[in-house]
């Protein structure tokens, strides 16, 4: 008989769930991904007036195989989405998606052939931080609103399966056709 049976109904689960949503959300690593003028106000957050080793992520990693969070900060051109989804692709599972700015969720002003219209086209998206540019306190909250996330996260859900979905969603809200080979 295994443990689970032995125990109240859902109390091994429910633990489990709990100790690892704790030791999840107290060991996010974000790896280096600034693109535009966003990306000062993220680089902002590992100075000591921001401090974001609070949370034990000063360390930006330039690997992605070092990390499981990408903070997407700036305009995404379509010269660089297939090198944001390369380096998404290579993080390991469970990773997390926060779009920093107007520009990286929607394009923002720059509604134009150049600019992707939501990196939600190429990688999925778990916190969508609005402002021009937010700043690293709003920066701060997304992480804490993500790490809460994390931690009320069930496990055995398959989150490629579901960022699929998100990004398929994405495309048929607003067609980027140049990314849809990405997808393939
Ligand atoms: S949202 Fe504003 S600050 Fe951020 S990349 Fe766009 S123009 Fe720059």
């Amino acid at each position: 008989m295994g443990i689970e049976e032995k125990a109240p109904a859902g109390f091994m689960l429910g633990s489990v769930e709990k100790i690892v949503g704790l030791a999840r959300k107290s060991s996010v690593w974000p790896v280096t991904m600034g693109l535009a003028c966003c990306a000062i106000e993220m680089m902002a957050v590992g100075t000591p007036r921001f401090d974001i080793s609070r949370f034990g992520m000063e360390v930006f990693r330039a690997s992605p195989r070092h990390a499981d969070l990408m903070i997407v900060s700036g305009r995404v051109s379509q010269k660089m989405a297939p090198v944001v989804r390369n380096v998404y692709d290579q993080m390991p599972e469970p990773k997390w998606v926060i779009s920093m700015g107007v520009c990286a969720s929607s394009g923002g002003m720059f509604n134009n052939y150049a600019i992707v219209q939501g990196v939600d086209h190429i990688v999925p998206v778990d916190i969508y931080l609005p402002g021009c540019p937010p700043r690293p306190e709003m920066l701060l909250n997304s992480i804490l609103a993500l790490h809460e996330q994390i931690r009320n996260s069930p496990l055995g859900v398959n989150r490629e399966e579901a960022a699929r979905k998100a990004e398929e969603a994405a495309l048929a809200a607003t067609p980027t056709h140049q990314m849809k080979g990405l997808l393939a």
